[in-house]
């Protein structure tokens, strides 16, 4: 195993009472995790996520517990840049996508599990990451499976202790279903990717650079999926929590 160094505990700071950890370099800290095969759960952090969790006592209990929860959209970043905390957006797609070329550089642990997404997905987008990057080894499982194919699913991931284990589920019941399986290998790095698996395969799009850049992702993903309207009605809700969260 490569020698590396013990990750600190992260800064904590709070968004509308959630913990969030402040960190220069979440991949790095990640590394370190899997290299020493240090159990947690990566909670990606949005307003969208905050505003669930506030009608939904299941999912902030799970946020509250994970041992990583990071800044993955723009109006958790405004709400710590207006608390002045020092903080740089972290897109869970993002960091996904660098701990795997990271963990490909890896001399051992390099095996990641993709669970989620419609049949075929996570497999096409597995083999797109296994031509860029062959050292790792990665197994697939779709999204959209029977409680006797979950059990044996569960006895697959028992065996074979993936290292790494992503779950594309969307919120909340990635998040859940995380909290709850977790225990099958303690010693793993459990992400909720939510819909990258479909980005990867080329099912679907990210949002322009500009777009991301400024803010407005969401305008893209609601140009995509306008079946979010409502979804994303939680994004104003989220301003107005804020505002009355400050001023109280
Ligand atoms: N999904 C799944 N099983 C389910 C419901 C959803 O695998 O029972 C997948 C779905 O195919 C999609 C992802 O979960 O790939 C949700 O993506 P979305 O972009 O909606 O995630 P969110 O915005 O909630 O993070």
């Amino acid at each position: 195993m490569q020698e590396q160094v013990v990750p600190k505990t992260p800064k904590t700071s709070s968004v509308l009472g959630f913990p969030i950890h402040l960190l220069d370099d979440y991949t790095g800290w990640l590394v370190n995790a899997v290299a020493q095969g240090k159990g947690c759960h990566v909670v990606t952090l949005n307003a969208e996520m905050t505003m669930q969790a506030e009608q939904n006592a299941a999912l902030a209990q799970v946020i509250r517990q994970a041992e990583l929860i990071i800044p993955d959209g723009a109006g958790v970043v405004l709400y710590l840049k207006v608390q002045g905390k020092r903080v740089q957006r972290c897109p869970g797609i993002e960091l996904a996508e660098s701990l795997l070329q990271q963990l490909a550089k890896l001399e051992e642990r390099r095996s990641v599990f993709f669970y989620g997404g419609a049949p075929g997905v996570a497999q096409t987008a597995a083999e797109l990451w296994q031509k860029q990057l062959p050292e790792l080894t990665i197994s697939t499982q779709h999204g959209y499976i029977s409680g006797e194919e979950q059990q044996a699913f569960e006895q697959t991931l028992k065996t074979q202790l993936p290292p790494l284990i992503l779950v594309g589920l969307g919120v909340p019941r990635q998040e859940l279903w995380i909290a709850d399986h977790r225990s099958l290998c303690p010693n793993a790095v459990w992400i909720g990717v939510g819909g990258s698996f479909d980005i990867w395969a080329g099912v679907k799009t990210r949002a322009p650079g500009w777009l991301r850049d400024n803010h407005l992702e969401w305008v893209y993903r609601l140009y995509q999926e306008p079946w979010r309207w409502r979804r994303m009605l939680a994004l104003p809700k989220f301003v107005w929590r804020s505002l009355v969260y400050w001023l109280s």
